[in-house]
C-alpha cells in the first residue's frame, strides 16, 4: 500500500503542470472514457510544451486508434510521471505496463470502487466519466480547448453515460458536453459510429446473443455469454463488441443484465449492468472486481457454464431474488 495523497482539481492541475515526460495509461480492454481522457489529456499538456505520450495499449480498438493516432510512446521513451487515467484497480493495468505497477504518481478516477495504487489520486465518484475530471484539469490549466480536445473530451462522456442515457448523467455531464460542443467537431459522426451504426458481424453475435439469452429469477435477471467459438463464427472484433455488455439489461422486467464472456478455458471476464436496485460494484467486488453502482465487472476463474451457475447461486442472497429462482428460456 501506497502512501496515498488525495489531489484536488487544482491541487492535481499544478501537479502535472511542474512534471515534464508523462507516461498516460489507459486501462485494459480499453472504452470511450479512457480513451477520450488520455487523448485529450496528452493533447493539453502537449500545447503546454510538454513532451506527453500514451502507453501503447494493445487493446484500441479500430475506432479508438483515430483519437490515438500518433500518441503513443516509442519504446525509447523514459517517462518521469506516469499517469493512470479511469483505471479503478492495478489489475487493470493494460498487457506490458507491468513495469509501472509500482511507479504511478498520479491516478485520475470516478470508480466507487477505486483500490488506491497510485503515489496521488483524483477521484470524484460523481463524474459520470473520468472525461469530466480530464475537461476540470484542463480548464484549470486554462488551456485553451480545441476542436480535437473537444472531441476526445465528448467521446469519452458519452462513452460512459451511453450517450447520456444513464442515471449516471448530471446537470454538470450536460454542461461540460454543451461547452464540448461549442467547438467545431462532428458529434454526429461520432454518435453515429459509437451508438448507431451496427456492423454485419455486430448483428450476427447480437441476434445469437438475443435468442441463446436465459433467463433466471422470475425474468429478473438476463444471462448472455460470448465464447471463442462465436466470436470465430462470426467474425466479430472488439468494436463490434462495443458496450454490448448493456444487450442483457435492455430487456423489460431485468434488473441485473450479465455477460459472460470466455477468456480462457478456464476464465471467464463478467460484466454486469443494472437498472434501479441492485449494486453491482459490490456485488463485482465479492468476486474481486468492482465497477460503479449500475456497471461493474469481474473476473471469474471457471468455465463459462460454471461461471454462470456461481453468479446466479450468489444472487440467490439478494431478498429480492430470493423467491424466483427458476430458469425461464424463452
Ligand atoms: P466492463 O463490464 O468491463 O465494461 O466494466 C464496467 C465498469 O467496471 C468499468 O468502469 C470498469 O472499469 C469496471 N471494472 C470492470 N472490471 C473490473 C475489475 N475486475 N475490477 C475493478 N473494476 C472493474
Ligand atoms: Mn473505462
Ligand atoms: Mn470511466
Amino acid at each position: 500500500m501506497v502512501n496515498l495523497c488525495v489531489q484536488t482539481v487544482d491541487e492535481a492541475s499544478k501537479y502535472l503542470a511542474s512534471r515534464n515526460n508523462i507516461l498516460i495509461i489507459t486501462h485494459k480492454s480499453p472504452d470511450g472514457d479512457t480513451v477520450g481522457s488520455a487523448a485529450a489529456l496528452c493533447l493539453a499538456l502537449r500545447s503546454l510544451g510538454k513532451n506527453v505520450y500514451l502507453f501503447g495499449n494493445r487493446g484500441f480498438t479500430k475506432n479508438q486508434n483515430a483519437y490515438i493516432k500518433s500518441l503513443c510512446a516509442g519504446e525509447d521513451f523514459t517517462p518521469e510521471c506516469v499517469c493512470a487515467v479511469d483505471i479503478a484497480d492495478i489489475k487493470l493495468l493494460p498487457g506490458g505496463a507491468e513495469i509501472y505497477v509500482d511507479r504511478i504518481d498520479i491516478a485520475i478516477d470516478h470508480h466507487l470502487s477505486h483500490k488506491s495504487f497510485a503515489k496521488r489520486l483524483i477521484l470524484d465518484t460523481n463524474a459520470a466519466a473520468c472525461g469530466e475530471i480530464v475537461y476540470k484539469i484542463i480548464k484549470n490549466l486554462g488551456i485553451p480547448i480545441t476542436a480535437e480536445i473537444a472531441e476526445a473530451l465528448y467521446v469519452a462522456v458519452s462513452t460512459d453515460t451511453s450517450c447520456f442515457l444513464n442515471s449516471n448523467t448530471t446537470a454538470e455531464t450536460h454542461r461540460i458536453a454543451a461547452e464540448l460542443l461549442s467547438h467545431p467537431f462532428d458529434f454526429a459522426r461520432v454518435n453515429r459510429e459509437f451508438f448507431i451504426v451496427k456492423s454485419r458481424e455486430r448483428l450476427d453475435i447480437e441476434t445469437r446473443l438475443l435468442s441463446g439469452m436465459r433467463f433466471y429469477m422470475g425474468g429478473k435477471v438476463a444471462v448472455i455469454v460470448i465464447t471463442h467459438d462465436m466470436l470465430r463464427e462470426t467474425q466479430a472484433d472488439e468494436d463490434d463488441l462495443n458496450n454490448i455488455a448493456a444487450l442483457a439489461r435492455s430487456v423489460a422486467g431485468v434488473e441485473l443484465g450479465i455477460l459472460i464472456r470466455e477468456r480462457e478455458e478456464n476464465e471467464c471476464k463478467v460484466s454486469m449492468r443494472s437498472s434501479e436496485k441492485i449494486d453491482v460494484a459490490k456485488l463485482c467486488e465479492r468476486f474481486d472486481g468492482g465497477g460503479h453502482s449500475r456497471a461493474a465487472g469481474c473476473t471469474v476463474k471457471l468455465p463459462c457454464q460454471e461461471t454462470e451457475k456461481t453468479l446466479i447461486e450468489a444472487l440467490k442472497e439478494y431478498p429480492m431474488f430470493a423467491e424466483d429462482t427458476e430458469e425461464l428460456t424463452v
